[in-house]
């Protein structure tokens, strides 16, 4: 094909492609705009996973009506003039192409006014062609209702993921404006359900409430340094309250939500030593920085920035971190890495008296060989010994193979053993979590879990796993729905299940354990199916053999 320039149409999509990823992209910069607009309340609605419809209405300044028209051009903004003003950008939105991005791949009606007319103005653009104009009157403020979206790019409807999961990634896109505006009254309804509601007080502890929990709003540590090159505030949780994955982790550079690897590692640095492998801090960052000293036009859905200088933001988070986490008294066990999680695990509710630790599988296959316990090193290795040489295990990773081939086994077989819980428990979800749990909720079901909706996002356990009986329900419960939505794996959901399971309801390294706990949990060991690795592919235990002893003695040589 010879070159030639492209028409205006197929520029558009291509441009659109870059800024609406999916239906939560369109979320993300209606509510950018209505936040640069000084909206002090923000209404999000959005039907079938914002496929269907996604409306955002705000209160802030409106769009005046011979502006209208021009808000869906390419590169049309008002909130830069100049290349200087680039260099200092103040607001969320920069670059002119929201609009007409959204415009080229759904249909779009705006209904606007300002504090200054006496009547709004109302628009209705298709394939990104204005199709209807008229006058119509509003309260001040600006709505924006987005229709069938993609339907023209069947492609990328295509690649969207179920209705769920699109849900969920609104969920947690408005969760975040909401944590980074606390004086911003924000509202979420997803199907028609209200997901989110927060009071626009400006407290961030209760934006934290209603996003994640009263549990977590009472426990996070206030962050509060300005040493003089960043001004650093916040929230960050005290140690004991940890997330398996880093989904609550939110940074938000003056203002402007940011994925940013750099500010990822800066807290994870600060909380060094205190965490258990694959354990992530909950931390809502604000990081305050003059203008200049950052880039913000380096993506085109303004998700990455660039910073100055990267050293300096990166130790001012890290030690204002620090600073939080040294006011708490649980900091002091920072050398002892492990008693900081296993002296919380046990709920006391749970614990059964003289229930053996581990129940019997009675499976035939047997390829590891009889070994005699010995002892237990640093409460987490059970030394052991074989017909040829020395064996440590690790109690975790071992305990862990052993459950998962349990409750894979009784959920293949349909024979789940389930226990009723004399006290239910009550557990309150973030918006996130709750599309998670409606999306998994059979297969839940299925592993022995009964969880009832109390409304508002409140949800009470009635069941569990009789393998789970001794571990912390509540844990369990949003360790599991973070795996679920964890994109790092792709594994089918049962799998994702009995991983999360069987790693939440094993023994933890620093828990002491009698000799016939170690005995009973190397006997059902030999009688998994894969005894030398635990359910995520790592060495359940290092054998060193009887010749490599008498190597490393020098016996023989
Ligand atoms: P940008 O935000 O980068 O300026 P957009 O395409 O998102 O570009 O929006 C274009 C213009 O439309 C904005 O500069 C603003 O003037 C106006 N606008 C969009 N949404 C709103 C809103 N909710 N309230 C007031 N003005 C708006
Ligand atoms: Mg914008």
């Amino acid at each position: 094909m010879p070159i030639k320039v492209l028409e205006s149409e197929v520029v558009a999509k291509i441009a659109a492609g870059e800024v609406v990823e999916r239906p939560a992209s369109v979320v993300k910069e209606l509510i950018e705009n209505s936040l640069d607009a000084g909206a002090s309340q923000i209404a999000v609605e959005a039907r079938s996973g914002g496929v269907e419809l996604i409306k955002v209405s705000d209160n802030g300044a409106g769009i005046p009506a011979p502006e209208l028209e021009l808000a869906f051009h390419r590169y049309a903004t008002s909130k830069i003039g100049n290349l200087d003003d680039l260099e200092k950008i103040s607001s969320l939105g920069f670059r002119g192409e929201a609009l007409p991005s959204i415009a080229a791949v759904a249909e779009v009606e705006v209904l606007t006014q300002t504090s200054s007319e006496t009547i709004g103005s109302y628009l209705h653009l298709r394939k990104g062609e204005v199709v209807r104009k008229e006058s119509r009157a509003r309260p001040q403020g600006t709505t924006i209702t987005v229709r069938r979206l993609f339907r023209y790019l069947p492609a990328r409807l295509k690649f969207l993921k179920s209705v769920n999961t699109e849900n969920s990634h609104i969920a947690h896109l408005v969760s975040q404006y909401a944590l980074a505006f606390p004086e911003v009254k924000f509202s979420l309804v997803l199907d028609k359900r209200p997901s989110l509601r927060t009071t626009g007080n400006g407290d961030l502890r209760e934006v934290v409430n209603e996003t994640y929990g009263s549990e977590v709003a009472q426990r996070m540590l206030k962050v509060e340094q300005n040493d003089g090159s960043a001004k650093v505030g916040g929230l960050t949780s005290p140690p004991s309250l940890a997330r398996s994955n880093r989904n609550y982790l939110s940074f938000f550079v003056n203002r402007r939500w940011v994925r940013s690897p750099l500010l990822i590692r800066a807290t994870e640095e600060a909380y060094r030593g205190l965490l258990m492998d694959g354990k992530h801090p909950i931390a809502i960052i604000n990081i305050s920085l003059p203008t200049q000293e950052l880039d913000v036009n380096i993506h085109p859905a303004k998700a990455q920035i660039k910073f100055c200088h990267e050293q300096a933001v990166f130790s001012s988070v890290q030690k204002a971190i620090e600073e939080a986490l040294a006011r708490t008294p649980i900091a002091s066990s920072k050398t002892v890495p492990f008693s900081v999680s296993s002296g919380q695990w046990q709920s006391p509710r749970m614990i059964m008296d003289n229930e053996p630790a581990f129940v019997v599988a009675k499976l035939p296959t047997m390829e590891l060989p009889v070994l005699r316990v010995l002892g237990q090193l640093a409460n987490t290795y059970i030394i052991a010994e074989g017909p040829d040489g020395l064996y440590l295990i690790d109690q975790h990773a071992a305990h862990e193979r052993i459950l998962y081939d349990r409750i894979s086994a009784q959920w293949t077989q349909k024979e789940v053993e389930v226990q009723g819980l004399l006290q239910p428990i009550n557990i309150e979800l973030s918006p996130r979590e709750e599309e998670t749990l409606r999306a998994s909720k059979e297969f839940l079901t299925e592993f022995g879990f009964t969880i009832e909706s109390f409304g508002d996002r409140s949800y009470v356990i009635r069941a569990i796993p009789a393998l789970m009986a001794r571990a912390n329900v509540i844990e369990i419960i949003s360790a599991l729905l973070d795996n679920l939505t964890s994109k790092e794996s792709t594994h089918p959901w049962e799998e994702k299940i009995a991983q999360s399971l069987a790693c939440h309801g094993a023994i933890r390294a620093g828990q002491q354990l009698s000799n016939e706990e170690m005995r009973e949990l190397i006997k059902q060991l030999e009688q998994t199916k894969q005894p030398r690795a635990c359910p995520h592919g790592r060495p359940t235990m290092i054998h060193l053999s009887s010749h490599q002893l008498e190597k490393e003695f020098g016996r023989i040589s």
